[in-house]
Parts: C-alpha cells; structure tokens; sequence
C-alpha cells in the first residue's frame, strides 16, 4: 500500500475527539431516534446516532453528520439497548445496530451497551469508517470480548485522492479501514469490509481488493461492494461540489448512473 503524505484536509481524529465533546456525556451519547426497522440482512433494528468524524459529500446522514450541536438527545445505554430490543422482538430481528453516524464515538457508551447486547438474543452490528479502529489497536482488543458483535469497516473510495475529494479528509487517513481490518483480525472479532464504490473505476476496485487481500486474503469472501442512494439532499450535495457518481441507487431502483 502505498502511504501518501499529506498537508492537505482535516485529522479525522481530531474531529472525533471534538464530536465526541458535543454528542457524549460520560456514558450516554446523542441518538435522534432509538429502534426503526431497515431491510437490510433480511431485516434488522436500527438506532439513529449523532456524531460522525467523516464529512463525506455522499452522506445520506443530514443533520446527525453536519448539525450534531443541534440534533437528537442523550441517552443511556439502557435506554438504547430497551429502544432496540422492543423493536427487534416486535419484528423478529435478530441483529440490531446503530447508523447514520460513527459507531465507535463514545467508547464507555458502547462497551455498556454491548455488555447488556452479550446478555441478550441479539447480535450488535457496529458500524464504522474505520477511522478510530485502525488508529487504537487497543480499542480492537477491548471488543474481543464480545461474542455478540459484528464490526462493519466501510471504506471510503478507491484510493486516497479519491477519498479526499470524497470526504475532504486527509488523504493519509483513507488506511485507517485497512489498519481497522487488520487490528480486529488480529484482536479475533467479527468483522467485515465494504466499499463504497460509486465514485471508483472498476480498476480502482480491483485495487482495494489487491490492498484488502494484502492484510489478510480471507477479506475478499465478505467484502460488500456498495452503492450510494440518490437521495434529493444527497443529489444537492453532490451536485454543489461538481461529484457525479458512476454507480447509484435512484429510490426505488438500482442504475448504474450515466
Ligand atoms: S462516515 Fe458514514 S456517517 Fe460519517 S459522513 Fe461518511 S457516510 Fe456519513
């Protein structure tokens, strides 16, 4: 993998650490809805978090990203776990999860919520860009605890200038996933990889295969190759910084873009 220096974009640590400061309380965290159903693995139960250490242009995330100050309430990890779970059984969803921001944003909030997870039926799904992960070995092995987790590390783009064009994140933090990928297998948790693919070439995605399989070979058979939705406000975006995506999902349907 080849390291690019960089003088350009903002730290996502940095961000994270002021995030944290604005949609953290000691252990409860910011959430703006706390258990809706999604279709995604066949139906799961989800949370809305606040808070993200990523700005990226394609978010469809709005104001849990980009007005965190303003948006959603504190709750504790009881709170979010009985949020979740009245949904889950209601439906019959095994998995549950948080999404919308950044999963691992407010350590002490996570571990309580999946030690009430690891008493459970259910499995947590943590979704994360891997910033925090790949940065904080550390924060890996302290999630081998939990038999009842599933980490989801989401990549941004293809390749680092892609990324900062993308999320207008330091180009040298687009191998913190890689870093989070590595860190977690190591430490022994549940994990897979997924790319966010509409703005890469097929060369490009090829690449990040190489580069996944370069950490270890056995990503390959899980990695989600994923698509942005074209939603109104995403489309805005998007258009307002002169990005146009090679692969998208319009509601409703799924083209690729032209
Ligand atoms: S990392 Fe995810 S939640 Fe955060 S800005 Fe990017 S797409 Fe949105």
């Amino acid at each position: 993998m080849e390291k690019v220096a960089s003088d350009k974009g903002y730290c996502p640590l940095e961000l994270s650490a002021a995030t944290e400061k604005v949609v953290v309380d000691g252990n409860r965290r910011k959430y703006v809805q706390l258990g809706r159903s999604l279709r995604f693995y066949g139906g799961t139960t989800s949370a809305t978090e606040v808070g993200c250490n990523l700005r990226c242009k394609f978010c469809f995330s709005d104001k849990p990203v980009w007005k965190p100050k303003k948006t959603g309430k504190l709750y504790s990890p009881q709170q979010v776990f009985d949020g979740l779970a009245k949904n889950a059984r209601k439906y019959g969803h095994k998995l549950i999860s948080a999404s919308a921001s950044e999963g691992t944003i407010g350590r002490e909030h996570l571990f309580e919520l999946l030690d009430l997870v690891e008493q459970s039926e259910f499995i947590y799904i943590l979704e994360t860009n891997g910033m925090t992960l790949g940065a904080d070995p550390a924060y890996c092995q302290q999630l081998a605890k939990y038999k009842r987790l599933h980490v989801r590390v989401s990549i941004k783009g293809a390749t680092p200038d892609e990324y900062f064009d993308l999320t207008g994140a330091r180009p040298d933090s687009y191998w913190l996933p890689y870093e989070a990928m590595r860190n977690l297998i190591d430490a022994g948790v549940s994990c897979n990889a997924c790319i966010m693919a509409s703005f890469s070439s097929d060369e490009g995605i090829e690449d990040v295969k190489k580069n996944l399989s370069k950490v270890h070979h056995g990503i390959l058979k899980s990695l989600e190759v994923e698509s942005i939705t074209l939603f109104p406000k995403v489309q805005e975006r998007l258009e307002k910084h002169g990005l146009k995506p090679t692969r998208a999902k319009r509601l409703g349907s799924w083209r690729k873009a032209v």
